[in-house]
């Protein structure tokens, strides 16, 4: 549960970011794209946001 939410509220956070910071923050090299790219897999990796919405639903209902 903790990895799903903190994985999405970051990258909602990064994601209001980037649009704060149009243009510049989409230009490689800048701070805020570095930090979407870095942020942006943690969704897919150790269990995609989907799978783990699989998982722990079967556990509560479980
Ligand atoms: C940067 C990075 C580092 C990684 N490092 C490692 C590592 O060190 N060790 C390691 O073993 N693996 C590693 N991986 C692999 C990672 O664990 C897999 O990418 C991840 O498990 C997702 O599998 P997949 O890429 O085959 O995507 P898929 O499983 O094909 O998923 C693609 C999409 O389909 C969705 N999906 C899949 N199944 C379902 C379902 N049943 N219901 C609904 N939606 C579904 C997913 O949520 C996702 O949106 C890494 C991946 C990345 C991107």
């Amino acid at each position: 549960m903790a990895k799903l939410i903190g994985t999405e509220n970051a990258s909602r956070v990064i994601d209001n970011a980037v649009q704060l910071f149009g243009g510049r923050g989409v230009t490689r090299g800048s701070v805020v794209e570095q930090l979407y790219r870095d942020i942006r897999p943690s969704r897919i990796y150790e269990g995609a946001s989907e799978v783990m919405k699989l998982v722990i639903a079967r556990d509560l209902i479980s």
